[in-house]
């Protein structure tokens, strides 16, 4: 059970955070979000993002080849607090799913405890853009047509294999299509792409 006062003093310290690093919610911008994943590995209900890459995603999502798509977002900006509990999470699942390699992937996916240690000891301000930790850094899983609610397939969820990679599938498939909409459309408005994960993009700027 968490207590009262720590964890009034948890949101405090994030909502501090937010307003130092000018992150904003994401519910209040024209997007389509997916909290499922907030909900199941964080607790939480909204996704915040600073505001720059917002702006950014926003001018990127009107490039895509119909009015009616959005981008559907499934993460954004990480607390300390919400990258440890992804931490502690992830490493349970691995060590039961992967046995072998569950330190590996570990430090693939979330940076494992060595990128915790990591972000105590660095200002938020130096640390990379590819971090969910920064502000800067989004996943996008999806593009949905409002209309119609059809969606584009991306491949869905990690298979934590090179499957993830964004180039993986020929440009011939409809995966392989749709992935390059996503990437062509990103990387011509200052985001790059995290290689093993499709739907992983920082902001780095036009
Ligand atoms: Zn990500």
């Amino acid at each position: 059970m968490y207590d009262y006062r720590n964890e009034h003093m948890y949101k405090f310290i994030k909502i501090c955070e937010e307003i130092i690093n000018d992150i904003v919610d994401l519910k209040n911008y024209d997007f389509v979000l997916d909290l499922s994943k907030i909900k199941e590995e964080l607790g939480g209900n909204s996704i915040h993002l600073n505001r720059e890459t917002v702006n950014a995603l926003l001018k990127a999502q009107k490039e895509l080849p119909d009015n009616d798509y959005r981008f559907i977002i499934s993460s954004g900006y990480r607390s300390y607090e919400d990258q440890q509990k992804l931490n502690d999470l992830m490493k349970k699942e691995l060590q039961k799913s992967h046995p072998d390699e569950w330190e590996k992937l570990l430090n693939d996916y979330t940076g494992g405890d060595d990128y915790l240690k990591y972000l105590r000891d660095t200002d938020l301000n130096k640390l990379s853009r590819m971090s969910h930790s920064s502000g800067y850094a989004v996943d996008i899983i999806g593009i949905k047509n409002i209309s119609t609610g059809e969606e584009l397939n991306l491949g869905g969820e990690s298979k934590l294999d090179n499957s993830d990679r964004l180039d993986y599938y020929s440009k011939d498939t409809e995966i392989g299509k749709n992935r390059k909409i996503l990437g062509d459309i990103l990387k011509n408005n200052g985001f790059k792409n995290i290689e093993n994960e499709y739907w992983h993009w920082g902001y780095y700027g036009s």
